[in-house]
């Protein structure tokens, strides 16, 4: 096997999505910690700063801490290089979100056992499920009584409609927490085992799947509990295919408590079994690049701007899909055929930036950015000559009228606004005639870091008009009458003038449905 080849192999690259405060942030901390990208919790960012001013994102990032730092994250364990590529929720949820996800072989879903699936997750999964990744779950907050593990499982499959396999189950809960019934490793993992006098968290099962009769959990009516439902799920449940985990039919469930750091090393090193190396890349025509190839390739799917408000940067995280990435080599960008050496490029790293050297197939590479790049930009080295397919397209649902303040300034504000669509960071839509413009976006940090930047980078003060959320479904330009429009379904074009109907909500919707009902409706992602 080549270096390449190994190297290729040892790469594990997921993200980790969840509805805000279900634990992605202290989970991360827990796995960075056992790979000893840091040394103490607290360290990825310190976002819990209270309000911050809206009107100003730098100000943002600063107190927060969030940075391309933490975008990124990478670390070594069981002899395999794991990239936690991060999703941001809350107030920063954006389009790049969703399209992090196009970066990653592998997702992990974090669920607060007490509240189960939540709406963002919902969506996240979504994507997910779409480009058929394995998705791994993790039912956390163990540590206080939370759902019935057996609900939280029906309701995984009904709402998410993906089957499931518990690795392990919960022995009690909150205060009753016990420890895991681990039936994948045949073992008990003991939440207190100085409770029972020994300092061994683990203790085998026996061929009938029993602790020890000896052991004092074994009288426990929760421990009981648990094996009946462990018949129960071994009579009733999933079987465990790791072919189905690997198409993303089945997800594997493991239990556990992030703050407590308990069952966090079980499911690191569980997933780490199971979790795919880096996969093969799809381009434009249609043909899969292998991440075994020797050409170097890959593509941009985030761009972080104003980085440094002083330079104006702005980085491109790039997906590397193939062949091996030298720090100063010259590449070609697919789009407009240029060649550009890449000498300016960051690694991610937990505390610290640090400069790249080498990587290669399911590693993420930081580009410094001058306005070369796009999203869905394909790099590549040689004459290798290869184009990836385009990034998917998101249904935005927030809506904003937007018009130059100063109409002395149509230029910058028109030149401003192209780039800031053709980068991904906005959607523009216009009316039919009076070609107004409306942007969309799926959370409301994209327009703050809009306006911001149409300011600062553009020169051009903005006035944005909030329609608040809609509902936008796109149909055949064939079918379109104008005459279809009214207050409650706004008539608009895309960039790429396909036509659509922003609708006011759900009931105008099916109204328009009753009325027009050979007209199909269509969402994008
Ligand atoms: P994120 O928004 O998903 O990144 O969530 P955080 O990791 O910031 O966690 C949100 C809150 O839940 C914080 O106050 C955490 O301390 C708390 N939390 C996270 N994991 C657990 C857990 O396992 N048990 C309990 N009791 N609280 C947790």
């Amino acid at each position: 096997m080549t270096k390449q080849h190994t190297e290729v192999d040892k790469r594990r690259t997921f993200a980790i999505i969840s509805h805000p405060d279900a634990g992605k942030t202290t989970i991360t901390e827990q796995l960075l910690l056992f790979g000893g990208a840091i040394r103490q919790a607290g360290t990825v960012k310190g976002k819990k700063t209270g309000n911050f001013a809206k009107s100003d994102w730098m100000e943002i990032e600063k107190q927060r801490g969030i940075s391309v730092t933490s975008s990124v994250m990478q670390f070594d364990y069981d002899g395999k290089r794991v990239n936690i590529l991060d999703t941001p929720g809350h107030e920063d949820f954006s389009e790049d979100t969703y399209r992090t996800l196009m970066a990653v072989d592998a997702a992990v879903m974090v669920v607060d056992s007490a509240k189960g699936i939540e709406a963002q997750t919902k969506k996240l999964f979504k994507v997910c499920r779409m480009r058929g990744i394995p998705i791994f779950t993790f039912m956390n907050k163990l540590d206080r009584d939370g759902r019935e593990p057996l609900d939280l499982l029906s309701e995984l499959e009904e709402v998410l409609e993906i089957d499931s396999y518990p690795m392990n189950w919960p022995i009690g809960m909150g205060k009753g927490l016990e420890g895991l019934y681990d039936m994948y490793h045949n073992r008990v993992e003991l939440y207190h085992p100085e409770k029972y006098g020994s300092e061994e968290r683990f203790i085998s099962l026996n061929e009938d799947g029993e602790i020890p009769a000896e052991h004092p959990l074994h009288q426990d009516s929760i421990y009981s509990q648990v094996l009946e439902d462990v018949e129960l799920l071994q009579e009733a449940g999933n079987e465990f295919s790791e072919e189905l985990v690997m198409a993303g039919e089945l997800t594997p469930v493991f239990f556990g408590s992030a703050l407590t750091n308990f069952g966090v090393q079980t499911f690191l090193e569980t997933f780490l079994q199971f979790a795919p190396k880096p996969s093969s890349h799809k381009t434009k025509e249609g043909e899969l690049v292998s991440p075994y190839e020797e050409e170097f390739s890959g593509f941009i799917f985030k761009i972080q701007a104003n980085m440094n408000p002083a330079h104006r940067d702005r980085i491109a995280f790039l997906r590397v899909c193939s062949g091996t990435f030298e720090r100063g080599m010259d590449v070609h960008l697919a789009r407009t055929g240029k060649k550009m050496k890449l000498s300016n490029s960051t690694q991610f790293m937990a505390d610290s930036r640090a400069t790249v050297q080498e990587a290669v197939a399911g590693d993420i590479i930081g580009l410094y950015d001058t306005g070369n790049y796009q999203i869905g930009d394909t790099l590549f080295g040689g004459n290798f000559n290869v184009s990836y397919e385009d990034l998917p397209q998101f249904t935005p649902e927030l809506f904003m009228k937007v018009t130059a303040k100063n109409v002395m300034k149509q230029k910058s504000f028109h030149k401003g606004m192209e780039q800031l669509v053709q980068e991904g960071a906005i959607q523009l839509y216009k009316t039919y005639h009076t070609e107004d413009y409306i942007i969309g976006a799926v959370g409301q940090l994209q327009f703050e870091v809009f306006q911001h930047r149409m300011l600062n980078e553009y020169n051009s003060e903005v006035i944005m008009t909030p329609m608040g959320s809609k509902t936008a479904r796109w149909i055949d330009p064939e079918q379109l009458d104008e005459k279809m429009s009214s207050s409650r379904n706004i008539l608009v074009k895309d960039r790429y003038d396909q036509p659509l109907f922003l609708f006011e909500n759900n009931f105008a919707m099916r109204w328009f449905a009753d009325k027009y009902p050979d007209v199909e409706l269509k969402a994008k992602l």
